[in-house]
């Protein structure tokens, strides 16, 4: 077999439970798709689990309300992460209905059938490789095996009036987490004898296991594989991911359109009515132009000129928001978040401050940024030079990105 730990992940499937709502996390959609440091919380998720496994196939199970949010989110993932999901797959009611569908899935794919399987939270982005070699190894040696972390508070039982039961001896306690690791065609009969028999109230794989009458061994956990639940743990996570972002860069673009016929020019991926337009071989979205360059200059990455060549007639009156999005999406796959955007207009008109806002917005959602990372300003020329004369409009724009080291 090949599942030596120095190449964790042959015939290793992890499954990845995001099916839940996440309501604990406050207003906005279920914390999983949440997004922290320039990625949805699951786009983390599966970024680590691949890094972690590299050989694994990462099986996603998602709720059906949640597809395009999920699309939206391992749309930006690297190609490597990309290869190795498989397509996601609808929950059920519960957890564990969930996780029997996920099963189900892998067990169809005759061809690819895992021998172990780890199943794991959405909600956990920090899983190390270090704990998913331990997973693989106990699921080999016992068959079902959970991480557990020793308990550092003193765990009390209370009844239902609040009065202490029971202080259990806090050596025997362990914090349980995922991945949780098992023989696969073991956990996969537990898991349908289970539904067939009624037994739906299991809340974790472990008590599976447990149902079907299985001894499930706790191996080392890890203290920094938190569970992110509410909004205090979703900026605890954000700062962890910035934290390993430590090569911060900076890059800036310039460009020019000139005036022409038309009614409307684009700003920011933003149609603005005018009584000119903007000529060029695109949509001539000068601002955008901008800070598509100074993202790829951050990237030490060629220009727009390089990356999407006026040659190529594809690009012909091409929406400018294409090409920002694919620099963010080249941030993305090095593993980057794009802190800032910085970028001024320069014109007489059109007054840019009634659209000002829109603008961001627009820039906000084309990048995947919050806007408070989106500044867009605006000057005349005090009416010297082309723009001053009104020939056409210059933008120039900042980009601050952090990459890992
Ligand atoms: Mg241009």
């Amino acid at each position: 077999m090949n599942g030596s730990p120095s190449h964790p992940g042959a015939e290793l499937a992890i499954l990845v439970v995001a099916a839940g709502r996440g309501s604990r996390a406050g207003e906005g959609p279920p914390k999983q798709y949440r997004r922290v440091a320039g990625g949805t919380v699951i786009a983390h998720g599966l970024s680590a689990l691949h890094r972690a496994a590299p050989k694994a196939v990462i099986a996603p199970v998602i709720h059906e309300d949640d597809l395009d949010l999920y699309y939206e989110s391992v749309a930006g993932l690297d190609a490597l992460t990309a290869r190795r999901l498989k397509s996601p797959v609808y929950g059920g009611a519960t957890r564990q209905a969930s996780v029997l569908a996920g099963l189900e899935a892998l067990d169809a794919d005759r061809d690819n059938r895992p021998k172990i399987v780890l199943i794991h939270d959405a909600a956990r982005i920090f899983a190390s490789k270090e704990l998913i070699i331990r997973a693989i190894s106990a699921a080999k040696s016992y068959g079902a095996a959970i991480p557990g972390v020793a308990v550092t508070d003193t765990i009390k039982e209370v009844d239902a009036d609040g009065s202490i039961v029971a202080t259990p001896p806090r050596a025997r306690l362990r914090a349980v987490q995922t991945p949780q690791a098992f023989d696969f065609d073991f956990i996969l009969a537990a898991h349908r004898n289970a539904a067939a028999a009624g037994a739906d109230g299991l809340t974790d794989d472990a008590a599976i296991a447990e149902w079907a009458g299985h001894s499930v061994h706790v191996f080392e956990g890890d203290a920094g594989n938190m569970k992110i639940t509410s909004a205090e743990d979703l900026a605890i996570a954000e700062a962890r991911l910035i934290r390993d972002l430590e090569d911060i860069r900076i890059g800036q673009g310039y460009d020019v359109h000139a005036f022409g016929p038309g009614d409307h020019i684009w700003l920011g991926g933003l149609k603005i009515s005018h009584d000119h337009g903007l000529v060029g071989h695109s949509d001539a979205d000068v601002l955008s132009h901008a800070i598509t360059d100074a993202l790829l200059g951050a990237l030490a990455d060629g220009d727009i000129g390089s990356q999407f060549p006026p040659s190529d007639p594809q690009w012909r009156g091409a929406a400018s928001k294409i090409f920002l999005a694919a620099a963010a999406a080249k941030v993305r796959e090095r593993g980057g978040m794009i802190a800032h955007i910085d970028a001024t207009l320069v014109c007489e008109r059109p007054k840019v401050g009634p659209h000002r806002e829109a603008i961001r917005a627009s820039i906000a959602t084309i990048l995947g940024v919050p806007l408070d990372r989106v500044a867009v300003k605006a000057t005349t020329s005090e009416r010297l030079g082309f723009t001053g004369r009104e020939e056409g409009i210059a933008s120039i724009a900042i980009a601050t990105v952090r990459l890992p080291i």
